[in-house]
């Protein structure tokens, strides 16, 4: 033991987020998740006042790899400035979008909540969402049309602001949070997803990306600090699956490797 010879994955996986944002934010976990992440849910007891965060804000940046914070730490440095707790995370099988933002909201497998490839049907299994809705949270997903999050998660009582672009789906999110009072508001951002499939993990456009969804995060978590200052609250950086480079020099993901399986997640909880 201890030499590490073989492919080594995160302990917690996708299926492990669903239950821990909801007992983070005091309601119930979605019917059919897996079990909550302890030290996600330390931190909400450690900084809160309420022992729960009420107001949340959650940054879904797609097909941020592990092995991109490995190798870009300093392009992290804007999340993790708000964030107390950097957790690697196991994506689910197949490893992409569809699949895994269905696993991190219900809390369950692919084979429970039903999406098993790349498709975008509604969910009907129990999701934080729904257990949000039943706790009388105002909830609201901003997301560019077309995308996973502007579908899978449609036909509940929650507010969808789909965009035209990622810029405006982030730009919703800053104005809801300056303007209005929502407690929960979830963010995705698709930019760095898509320059990688077109030009590859590493090029400049995809760096560049990656850049933006932690300006992006930080302009946020900045606007998201103001507002509620004195309240408990809870910030995330919540990315689905990674990514790797196939023969023809494009990004790509699905497999079952640790390039499209390990990601990280941030957790911030603050009342200051
Ligand atoms: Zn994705």
């Amino acid at each position: 033991m201890g030499q590490i010879n073989e492919t080594v994955y995160p302990h917690y996986t996708l299926a492990n987020v669903g239950a821990t944002l909801a007992l983070a934010a005091g309601i119930e976990a979605p019917a059919q998740s897996e079990e909550p992440i302890p030290a996600v849910l330390n931190l909400v007891k450690a900084n809160t006042v309420s022992g729960k965060a009420d107001k949340l804000l959650i940054f879904n940046p797609d097909a941020v790899a592990l092995w991109l914070y490995l190798r870009y730490t300093d392009f992290f440095a804007p999340v993790q400035r708000h964030t107390q707790l950097t957790l690697p995370m196991r994506a689910v099988m197949p490893s992409v979008t569809p699949v895994c933002f269905g696993t991190i909201y219900t809390g369950a497998m692919p084979a429970v909540h039903g999406i098993q490839k790349y498709e975008k049907p509604v969910i009907k299994t129990d999701s934080f969402f729904d257990s949000a809705v039943r706790a009388g949270k105002k909830t609201a997903i901003c997301a560019v049309d077309g995308c996973s999050m502007s579908r899978i998660f449609l036909e509940r009582e929650i507010d969808y602001f789909i965009t035209e672009s990622d810029l405006e789906a982030a730009e919703k999110a800053l104005k809801l949070i300056n303007e209005d009072d929502y407690d929960i508001i979830v963010c995705y951002q698709g930019n760095y997803d898509s320059t990688m499939h077109g030009d590859g993990t590493e090029a400049q456009t995809s760096l560049d990306a990656l850049l933006d969804n932690a300006a992006c995060f930080d302009r946020l978590v900045k606007a998201f600090d103001k507002r509620w200052a004195g309240v408990d609250r809870l910030c995330a950086w919540i990315t689905d699956h990674g990514a790797h480079d196939g023969p023809d020099g494009r990004g790509s993901h699905g497999k079952d490797i640790t390039e499209d399986m390990n990601v990280t997640h941030f957790w911030g909880v603050t009342h200051a």
